[in-house]
């Protein structure tokens, strides 16, 4: 997120995303998602994910109109995990909800 965003809201939350190929690795993140809150007004939250060390691609529509999946790749075991956008902010969510401090990719395929 740009600079600006920090002059504006706070962080909330975050949640970091990391893959461990199911426990064969240690624990290495790929990105972090970050809730913010605005400093003033009722606007909800706002989210974002990391770009730092590009470990995942955001869904682009295709030229037949539909959505591709989130892309996460692990530098470590190569373990590339494609998940849909509304399931992937699925989980983010219901992990803040359950005040969880990461995500392991390697479990959703
Ligand atoms: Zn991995």
């Amino acid at each position: 997120m740009s600079r600006p965003m920090l002059e504006t809201h706070v962080v909330a939350q975050q949640l970091a995303v990391i893959c461990t190929d199911r426990g064969q690795h240690k624990r290495t993140r790929l990105t972090t998602v970050t809730w913010w809150r605005p400093l003033k007004g009722n606007e909800p939250d706002q989210r974002d994910m990391s770009a730092v060390g590009r470990h995942w691609d955001a869904p682009s529509a295709n030229p037949h109109g539909s959505t591709l999946p989130y892309e996460f790749w692990c530098g470590v075991c190569r373990r590339n995990t494609q998940v849909t956008a509304d399931r992937w902010w699925r989980l983010a969510e219901g992990a803040r909800t359950r005040d969880m401090r990461d995500l392991d990719v390697s479990y959703l395929d």
